[in-house]
């Protein structure tokens, strides 16, 4: 079953594909017939990957560990000098033998303990600062490669035209089953569409005063639902409802799943949004849905039941932000790169240069905090706090970073084609739903000081 989110686009981080963003436009140039991506199909054409496309001589932002000097051609290093040493010899090999071990006392090592690893070999890599991926599990790696792999190849060639035309490709759901990534936990094939109905008109951030209300009827063993729900992902398009509402006998909230097709129900969809485009946002409407009683779902009582589906959701909201920040990181980079102005690549300004060092160093805190809590909850020891640190964090830089990346675009970064535009209009839900930024804050102020600041506290009563 695809579930709220489902929307939200992931991104390939490394290896290239046919939605690759173009590369700047030559104002002077003439004004192409189409844009230079578009096949005449409507399709994105097939781009030559990045690295044979680049400018020759181009300085790459990669550092590498600089191998020794080579000889020049004809000469070969000197031999040490058979038999004993000259004096003269002495104080260079001394100072030979000094190094390595004034390096292992700067490095803190003590006598007798065991010497660090070389770092010689230890290169840095812009794209994977941190080493992630050294910390993943090889199945964990071939589950993001072959999902990367489908999102360059089949998710990027599409998205553009989705989301110019705010077009919902029920198609992918069923990729994503097939592929089993749609909801691993739970075996969803992605047959089914599903939404997730907890906010309403008039409560977003503060559910716990919903109005739906579900009237038992004992006689016909059914649940009458009263009540409506907006901003539903899916909604439009989805075969089932899952409905939070308060049960009028005892006032506790409950989960009722809604069929496509009951009579009393509509989800008409929510037009002119300008994020997530790609993906159908609407309404759940109920006026006295009559829903069975096996439709309740079962060891779902309280508040605590969609909180607990939000904070499994959150939690991937936190990856998948950071990976529309990396989408954006790679094409502003590459651009500044290809881009020149005053004369030389816009890459050597330091200005553009502290830009990228953030965002690269960002990303990297981010990622790594996300795998350690997914670590965590493997564990059973991840708090709904640390997911809403996450959440937060995660969508806060990588709106941040969009931001950044668009503007180093120029003119070209409001352009569609270029992705960035995109991903920063998605952002902008994504630190929103699942609690916004300033609501997670208020989570996380509260684990810090044992105060609760959603709602004013009472006025103190009146002395006399
Ligand atoms: C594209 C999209 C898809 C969505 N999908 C779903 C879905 O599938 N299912 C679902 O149930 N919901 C969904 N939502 C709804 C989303 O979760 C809500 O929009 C979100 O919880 C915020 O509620 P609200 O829009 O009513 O804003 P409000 O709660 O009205 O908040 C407005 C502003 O006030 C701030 N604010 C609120 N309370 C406080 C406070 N106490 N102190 C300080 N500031 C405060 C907020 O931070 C925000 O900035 C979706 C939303 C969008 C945009």
């Amino acid at each position: 079953m695809g579930t709220r989110g489902g929307g939200h686009e992931t991104s390939s981080r490394r290896g290239r594909s046919s939605g690759d963003p173009p590369r700047p436009r030559n104002p002077s140039a003439p004004p192409s017939p189409l844009p230079p991506r578009l096949c005449p199909g409507g399709g994105l054409g097939v781009l030559q990957p990045w690295a044979a496309t680049r400018s020759p001589g181009r300085q790459e932002l990669t550092s590498r560990p600089s191998s020794r000097p080579t000889p020049p051609p004809g000469t070969s290093r000197p031999r040490a000098p058979p038999g004993p040493f000259a004096a003269a010899e002495l104080v260079p090999m001394a100072l030979r033998l000094a190094a390595p071990l004034l390096r292992l006392v700067r490095t803190g090592v003590r006598w007798g303990g065991t010497a660090p690893p070389s770092q010689a070999a230890a290169a840095f890599d812009w794209r994977d600062p941190l080493g992630l991926e050294g910390l993943l599990a090889p199945e964990e790696r071939l589950l993001r490669d072959a999902l990367r792999k489908y999102c360059g190849e089949r998710l990027l060639p599409r998205v553009l035209h989705a989301n110019r035309h705010e077009v919902f490709d029920r198609e992918i759901v069923s990729e994503m089953g097939a592929l089993g990534v749609l909801g691993p936990t739970i075996k969803a094939r992605g047959e089914l569409l599903g939404c997730f109905g907890l906010t309403e008109p008039n409560h977003g951030s503060d559910p716990g005063r919903m109005e739906t209300r579900a009237r038992y009827n004992p006689s016909a063993k059914t649940y009458t639902l009263r009540g409506s729900k907006t901003w539903i992902t899916n909604a439009p398009a989805a075969d089932l409802c899952l409905v939070w509402a308060v049960c009028e006998e005892d006032g506790r909230v409950r989960g009722f799943l809604l069929e496509r097709g009951m009579p009393g129900l509509s989800t008409p969809k929510i037009e002119g949004k300008f994020s997530l485009r790609a993906s159908a946002t609407g309404m759940i409407l109920m006026d006295d849905v009559e829903v069975p009683e096996e439709n309740l779902l079962p060891h779902a009582d309280g508040l605590a039941g969609p909180f607990g589906c939000l904070t499994h959701a959150r939690y991937g909201i936190a990856w998948g932000a950071l990976g529309a920040a990396e989408a954006c990181l790679e094409t502003a980079r590459q651009y500044v790169l290809d881009r020149s102005q005053f004369g030389g690549p816009l890459a050597r300004n330091q200005l553009v240069q502290k830009k990228l060092a953030d965002m690269v160093t960002e990303i990297a805190l981010g990622l790594q905090a996300c795998l350690r809590l997914g670590r965590l909850k493997d564990e059973g020891r991840a708090a709904p706090e640390m997911v809403s640190m996450l959440k937060r964090n995660s969508c806060g830089k990588a709106l941040a970073i969009a931001r950044e990346a668009r503007d180093m675009l120029g003119g070209n970064g409001i352009c569609d084609e270029y992705h960035v535009i995109r991903h920063l209009m998605n952002l902008e839900a994504v630190n929103t739903y699942e609690g916004t930024h300033d609501i997670h804050a208020l989570i996380l102020g509260r684990a810090i000081t044992g105060i609760q600041a959603f709602a004013p506290s009472k006025p103190p009563a009146p002395r006399g």
